[in-house]
């Protein structure tokens, strides 16, 4: 057999990734980035590397907040200061891994592995790219037409190998030996490679953390799919992860159902249901507006002996009931209308029959008070500012509206 890889420091996850307890002795501390890095001798922390994320746990008492790999030496981040460490060096230290952690990782590792060989398998398609994240994970594959079907076929298959309970077993090979043995992924590295095999399936040169038989992944589920750099990217979630994303979907799925009253399997019809019966109310629920701005126009219209100018601050109306209810006014012809939305918008708006230009006035307005806006000689609007309030401006306006229609 090959000699492991190990470089400055002896990985003990390489040949035993259930090891979550180990001594080391500290060969080093350095200042790091937030505190102090330690350097052992060996380790069971494995550092972010290979797409895998790093361990965390507990090293000589302090938490290990970082694991990283540095030409060839593995470095554990602890938030103290490392003056105060100095006194580690040369002395043994126990080390902890956060087992819930590692385990969660080796379970995504090693189901997309599986992923990747059933989706060779079964679709002929080639893994591009791997993320393992803290929450999502993602496949990316050289499959251009990827839909339920496929998502189907491939959860089939790579289930089954879980179901199965094949052994995953590691060993070291010498470069030279690489070729005869088919692997799905070459290495990257040079020198002694390690192999990760799950019997009879799948062949890979991977240096992560991986879980001792299939059945320990647990459930492999694709959550959804998008089109990537003309590929498919998948994201998928195993054991753990699987089963608490399943928990939260159909208790959200059960809380839908509960409040439409809906059984669960007729949740997506009584939510298309709702939806289209809201797109209905919505319809009619304008047309009522526009009929009551029409029966509203009219009446304010009776109190005004034409040509009038009708000028006031609108409270509780949105901008665009403040326009529609403008143009309805001026539409019954010899009115002028300049309204204000609370928020400081203003309508100016006149009936054709009349010689005024509201954008004129407008400008007036903004010339003497602050603001901005525009439009038309028959229709403008604009925002107000400055010190006046919208009802003094107004007041104003109607007063150079009354001239000029005086005038004309
Ligand atoms: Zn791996």
């Amino acid at each position: 057999m090959a000699v492991p890889p190990d470089g400055k420091t002896k990985r003990l996850y390489l040949h035993d990734a259930y090891r979550r307890e180990f001594e080391g002795r500290v060969l080093a501390v350095r200042p790091g980035p937030a505190g102090a890095m330690l350097e052992l001798d060996r380790t069971a922390f494995y550092p972010t590397a290979g797409g895998q994320l790093h361990d965390t746990g507990v090293l000589a008492n302090h938490p290990v907040l970082e694991v990283v790999e540095d030409d060839g030496a593995i470095l554990h981040r602890v938030a103290l200061d490392a003056g105060a460490l100095q006194g580690l060096v040369g002395e043994c230290v126990a080390g902890i891994i956060d087992w819930e952690r590692r385990f969660d990782h080796m379970q995504q590792h090693t189901g997309q592995h599986l992923l990747s060989q059933a989706a060779l398998r079964v679709l002929q398609g080639a893994t591009l790219a791997v993320h393992l994240g803290a929450e999502r994970s993602t496949v990316d594959l050289a499959l251009a037409a990827f839909g339920p079907n496929e998502a189907d076929r491939l959860e089939d298959a790579a289930n089954a190998v879980v179901m199965e309970n094949r052994p995953v077993r590691t060993h070291f090979v010498a470069e030279a030996e690489i070729e005869r043995l088919g692997l799905r992924r070459p290495p990257k590295k040079s020198g002694t490679i390690r192999i990760v095999e799950i019997a009879d399936f799948d062949r890979s040169a991977c240096g992560g953390t991986h879980v001792r038989a299939t059945g320990e992944i647990g459930t492999i589920v694709i959550t959804t799919w998008e089109r990537y750099k003309g590929g498919t990217r998948l994201e998928f979630l195993c054991g753990w992860r699987a089963l608490r994303d399943h928990r939260r979907k159909s208790r959200g799925l059960a809380e839908v159902g509960r409040v439409l009253s809906a059984a669960e399997g007729e949740v997506v019809e009584a939510v298309g249901r709702l939806a289209a019966r809201e797109r209905e109310v919505s319809r009619r629920a304008e047309e009522t507006r526009q009929r009551l701005l029409v029966v509203e126009a009219d009446l304010r219209r009776r109190s005004l002996t034409p040509p009038a100018v009708l000028a006031e601050v609108a409270h509780g109306r949105t901008a665009t009931e403040v326009r529609d209810l403008a143009r309805a006014l001026v539409a019954g012809g010899g009115l002028i209308v300049l309204l204000a939305a609370a928020d400081g918008r203003v309508v100016f708006a006149r009936s054709p029959d009349l010689p005024v230009d509201v954008a004129a006035l407008l400008r007036r307005v903004t010339a003497q008070f602050g603001g901005a806006g525009g439009g038309r000689a028959e229709f403008a609007q604009g925002t107000l500012a400055g010190e006046a309030s919208p009802a003094e401006i107004l007041g104003m306006a109607r007063r150079w509206a009354e001239e000029e229609l005086r005038g004309a």
